[in-house]
């Protein structure tokens, strides 16, 4: 996206230019220091809270590259050659940017509020309309004063829908949520009626929700709430189109008949303006069909082709991104809850809990609630009665705050100091058969305890640190220069990270490109929303109709497939495809050889239908200094490739050819591009980088039985290991099929324990296999890391006489994947 010249972003704001610095164009506005990537393009605005102050993190951000600071503080000194522009108020400053940034869309944009169901609408409407939409929503639950600036801020120039939450907490501030939204389409999700103590507070409320709706051009709402409607009444505009839907009401324009199924969900049939749709949900909770029967009528109004609109409602989740409802131990179902404690989304969250699992009992295991902007003693007041009201039979509060506010909480609730306190004291068997809300401000870290309740049911998981892959990203990214740019390689079910969330952040995090090996993981990607440009290895001719469908980018490497994929393009008359062109250099794989480069440029320059993208080649040693005379004569025959293809095209394209070893050693054919791979994953083939690197992936599992064996009895199939004194054997739920090498067996390869090594003895089997834990400390039920930060993956290959990448794509699907942020 072109970002603002700088001059031009502090004439939005009434602002004194106290240090000036140089010129840059602002991309990306930055107001959690942790979240900084990349720092070129970044204007950091120094929020203040009661528990924050982003004042504070200056420095350490102009240390780290970022370039621009708007302030509302003095500060004894500034670090120097950024630019500091003081303003009033840096939290209006960032609403006044993101009006600024709005008013340069002409799209439909779709503001969302109401008191439940917010979040749910804005994700299952996302779903119901992405494929027909390039579409924009606001990440997570941002919907505060400053989550909606943060969210506008994501409308780029090929946005064609926006969908923007909007939540609030005092009055007054939907008026300035509407100034910066101006909505042109708005969805009254549901007002609540239990929550609010006295009516003329609720209707006080209302009328301050409907103030989002003031010039909207088209109007979603519930008809059977005569409140609503009223309400609406006196702020829609006279000429807006409303789009209201009922199952009883004769007036609405969408009437609504419903079916409950045998198999727990429901049919809804819709009719409308003489027409009509059918669809399944997979649910039937009322409050969830209605936030379902919300997407749906946008959709529709919006002109999304129904048999989509039916087809996708059938697959809706009911779990909102968000929150991540799981099984835990003995019975128990987890929802937790991984973003900010404010007050808002905890009521979201108690909301799906509720709606959810009425049927177990309910208990929430909060934190303090940082930067709620309230005086402790009524914020923990009303979230008590708040509880209290929602059916809460038990609250644990962990943290300082909370801790010494449980005067305020009814006698049976449970308090610590913090999470560590409560972890010393969990037995997962206390929790058992609960409904239990885990919600925790992030620098509680509750994704501790979430752990330890899943572990009771998950004996192998892979853990995915999300943090260190940002680490590692940050490495790279300095390594190599601001201007060249990154694609990450995501083959191989992201070398067997899992791809979704790993793409996700990766794409929020300004990763220029993406590749995968076949298009099939290329079109996971898009349905799981993301946008960045994705480059397809190995595209299959069967599958171009798909791929162009989900816009995804080949990669060209003989004339069979490029004669192909212009037949293809021919056919569908389409022009300027972004392609990719493979060029052999030494490889021997797949690419064009040097005697064809000359008439591949003939043959694209007289073509409208492809328009290169990049030209790119691999390197076949650049993990080994003994072929490095070899790879200097591949970058210098990809350069002769690329100035012949530059010269026969006319126009110019990304060069890449390095991968992860390739950035470690070969800094200066860095090109245009690189591409990142196992690099990202922690995983280096250079010992002098290791350091540098954190553990991304974690093989663990748990003790399933402990035996004492007399001198002379064996273990195992074939008897391959015949104790020689006492030996004490652990029994561990992983085999080969799992993705422990068969040939790790027999002494070869090790697990840890406690931080000790213990022998794998014996044949590994299809699902376990046994250590010899005579020498060190264990239990039944304990952990023990297959690989992680004792035992390498770099170790574990060499043992099984492989490599990494195989190590690691090895690890089956059917191990669970738990991702962890710290
Ligand atoms: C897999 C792959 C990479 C990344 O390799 P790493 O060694 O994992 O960094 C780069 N380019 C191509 C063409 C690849 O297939």
């Amino acid at each position: 996206m072109p970002g603002y010249p700088i001059q031009e972003v502090i004439s939005q704001l009434d602002a004194v230019v106290i240090q000036p610095g140089s010129d840059f164009e602002v991309h990306t506005l930055l107001t959690d220091s942790r979240k900084l990537f990349p720092p070129a393009g970044t204007l950091f605005i120094a929020l203040k809270g009661p528990n924050h102050n982003g004042h504070q993190f200056i420095e350490d951000l102009a240390d780290r590259g970022v370039l621009a600071f708007v302030v509302e503080e003095d500060l004894p000194i500034y670090p120097q050659g950024v630019t500091i522009i003081k303003v009033g108020n840096t939290r209006q400053a960032l609403q006044r940017l993101a009006a600024f940034h709005r008013q340069h869309f002409d799209i439909p944009l779709v503001g969302v509020t109401g008191s439940n169901g917010k979040t749910i609408v804005k994700e299952w409407l996302y779903s119901l309309c992405r494929d027909t939409f390039r579409t924009v929503r606001s990440p997570l639950s941002y919907n505060s004063q400053v989550g909606v600036p943060l969210s506008l801020w994501r409308l780029k120039e090929d946005t064609e829908l926006g969908i923007i939450e909007a939540g609030i907490s005092l009055p007054g501030e939907m008026e300035r949520l509407e100034k910066m939204i101006r909505p042109t389409i708005g969805i009254f999700t549901h007002l609540g009626a239990a929550h609010d103590e006295n009516f003329s507070s609720r209707d006080a409320k209302l009328r301050e929700k409907v103030k989002l709706f003031g010039s909207v051009r088209t109007m979603i709402y519930n008809r059977d709430d005569d409140r609503i409607h009223r309400a609406l009444k006196e702020v829609l505009p006279e000429d807006a189109e409303i789009w209201n839907w009922s199952e009883y009401h004769p007036e609405a324009r969408v009437s609504v008949e419903r079916e409950d199924l045998p198999n727990g969900g429901c049919k809804v049939a819709l009719h409308w303006d003489g027409r009509s749709m059918t669809t399944i949900c997979p649910f039937r909770e009322p409050a969830l069909v209605e936030d379902a029967l919300h997407a749906m009528v946008t959709a529709i109004a919006l002109g999304v082709p129904t048999e989509g609109i039916a087809e996708k409602v059938n697959h809706l989740e009911s779990v909102p991104m968000r929150m991540e409802l799981k099984l835990a131990a003995n019975g128990s179902l987890l929802i937790h809850d991984y973003y900010n404690s404010d007050v808002e989304s905890l009521k979201i969250a108690l909301d799906f809990l509720e709606r959810q699992h009425n049927r177990l009992p309910k208990w929430v295991i909060l934190s303090d609630v940082l930067e709620s902007g309230k005086d402790p003693t009524v914020l923990y007041g009303d979230l008590s009665k708040w509880l209290a009201r929602r059916g809460v039979e038990k609250l644990i509060g962990i943290g300082p705050e909370i801790h010494a506010h449980q005067d305020l909480f009814p006698s049976y609730s449970e308090f610590y100091t913090s999470t560590d306190a409560f972890l010393e004291d969990l037995h997962p068997d206390q929790l058992s058969n609960k409904a239990i809300l885990l919600k925790g401000s992030r620098p509680f870290r509750f994704e501790r305890i979430a752990r330890k309740l899943e572990e009771s049911i998950h004996q192998t998981v892979l853990e995915i640190d999300l943090e260190a892959i940002m680490h590692n990203l940050r490495y790279f990214r300095n390594r190599i220069a601001p201007t060249t740019r990154l694609m990450v390689m995501m083959k191989a079910f992201g070398y067997g990270s899992g791809t979704f969330q790993v793409a996700n952040i990766l794409e929020a995090a300004g990763v220029d490109y993406l590749a995968v090996a076949f298009t099939n993981e290329g079109v996971e990607l898009r349905k799981a929303g993301i946008h960045l440009p994705i480059m397809v290895l190995n595209p299959e001719p069967e599958s171009f109709d798909i791929l162009i469908q989900h816009q995804l980018e080949p990669e060209l490497y003989s004339f069979r497939i490029l004669d192909a994929f212009a037949r293809k393009l021919e056919e569908r008359a389409i022009f300027e495809y972004p392609v990719h062109l493979k060029i052999e250099t030494g490889m021997h794989r797949l690419g064009f050889e040097e005697k064809l480069w000359v008439t591949l440029g003939d043959r694209l320059k007289g073509s409208r239908r492809m328009k290169v993208a990049s030209v790119l080649s691999h390197l076949a040693a650049s993990d080994d200094p003994e072929q490095r005379d070899f790879t200097l004569g591949q970058i210098t025959q990809f350069d002769r490739a690329t100035r012949i293809l530059e010269q026969t095209l006319g126009y110019s394209f990304l060069r890449h050819i390095l991968n992860s070893s390739g950035i470690s050693e070969y800094p200066e054919a860095q090109l245009d591009m690189v591409r990142l791979g196992i690099g990202l994953y922690g995983v280096s083939n250079q010992h002098w980088e290791r350091p540098n690197l954190r553990t991304v992936m974690r093989l663990r599992t748990k003790i399933s039985q402990i035996k004492e064996l007399d001198p002379g009895e064996s273990v195992g199939y074939g008897r391959a290991f015949i104790a020689e004194r006492p030996t004490r054997i652990a029994t561990l739920p992983i085999g080969y099929a799992d993705g422990l090498f068969r040939s790790l067996g027999n002494g070869v390869g090790e697990v840890a324990i406690h931080g000790h090594r213990a022998p794998i003895v014996g044949r590994v089997c299809m699902d376990m296999c046994m250590v010899d834990v005579s020498d060190i400390h264990a239990e039944e039920g304990d952990m023990a890391e297959i690989f992680g930060d004792i035992i390498r993956v770099e170790e574990i290959a060499r043992k099984a006489d492989t490599i990494p990448y195989e190590i690691l794509t090895h690890v089956s699907q059917r191990v669970q994947r738990i991702y962890t942020t710290e």
